[in-house]
């Protein structure tokens, strides 16, 4: 009975693993067999199976996903090139690298395309699937809003409307080779300071703003106001007036489009307001911090 039972569970198991095998083949675009799939890696898949010692403290779910990590390997050495599903376009747009100022001097990318992540500024990590914070600053391309999509991405015929002067990333990018991927996103990135040092007037101001209004400096800001239980709301507030007002100026001064604000000082610190249940109105010209309903 014991026998019947444990050879019913190997089939049922191997009848799980193809349809798994199916389901990454399909999500890689690769033709291969997936009974081919499951037997190539067989032994590995084996050797992750729970041991009988009472040591092994892997749920079941902990055990499928690291299996169903080892098939996707598999399913991308099996199709080890770029096929433009368009798939990394639709999940974050590139970080650009030093090199890819050039796209700027041929007049490719332009500020409203490009937005700047400040050094501190919370972040969600796609590699590490969780929130963070910048650890540096970092110019991204535009994403459409409420997206992920990458700003020049054509969903209708899954191309890229720049796709011949793309920036680094996507030439660089290799989904089948994820560790190759992420190396080079790590080597000089591109900053304001590289774009825009060589504008005095401009890089003072922002760097006036940094210094006003560096997110490490507004969460710290933020931190006092709930420990003080909003005793030090006016120190917030002279923090979120300045960094409205500086956009304001210098979109005047220096006829800058409204939405090329967003690279040349980030994004408005009212923006992450919500992170700590707040939000800014604004009464009779002035600001109001109040909690997010
Ligand atoms: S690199 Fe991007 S576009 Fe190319 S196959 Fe991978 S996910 Fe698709
Ligand atoms: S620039 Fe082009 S290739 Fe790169 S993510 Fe955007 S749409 Fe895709």
């Amino acid at each position: 009975m014991a026998a019947e039972y444990n050879k019913a569970e190997a089939d049922f198991f191997i009848v799980a693993l193809k349809e798994e095998a199916r389901s990454v083949l399909w999500k890689v675009g690769s033709n291969t067999d997936p009974e081919t799939l499951v037997k190539g890696v067989m032994e590995d898949l084996q050797a992750l199976a729970r041991s009988n010692d009472g040591t092994d403290t892997r749920t079941d779910e902990e055990i499928w996903i690291q299996v169903r990590e080892r098939l996707l390997k598999a399913a991308y050495e099996t199709r080890p090139h770029c096929i433009r599903c368009g798939e990394c376009c639709s999940n974050g747009s590139p970080t650009l690298l030093a090199e890819d100022i050039a796209l700027f001097r041929n007049d490719t990318l332009k500020p409203a395309d490009i937005v700047t992540i400040r050094c501190g500024e919370p972040v969600y990590s796609n590699r590490e699937e969780k929130a963070d914070t910048a650890q540096a600053e970092m110019i991204k391309i535009r994403e459409n809003a409420g997206e992920k999509t990458c700003a020049f991405y054509q969903k209708w015929d899954k191309s890229c409307s720049i796709y011949e002067s793309r920036p680094q990333q996507c030439h660089k990018q290799e989904c089948w080779n994820p560790e190759a991927s992420e190396e080079f996103v790590e080597s000089a990135r591109l900053d304001r300071k590289i774009l825009l040092e060589a504008v005095p007037p401009l890089w003072e101001l922002i760097k006036r703003h940094e210094e006003r209004c560096s997110h490490d400096e507004f969460a710290r800001s933020m931190a006092r106001l709930s420990a003080t239980k909003g005793q030090t709301v006016e120190e917030v507030l002279e923090m979120l007036r300045f960094d409205y007002h500086v956009r304001e100026f210098i979109a005047e001064n220096f006829g800058l489009a409204p939405e090329s604000l967003e690279f040349f000082l980030g994004r408005p610190l009212s923006a992450f307001l919500g992170l700590y249940g707040l939000k800014l109105e604004e009464e009779d010209g002035s600001f109001i911090l109040s909690p997010v309903e």
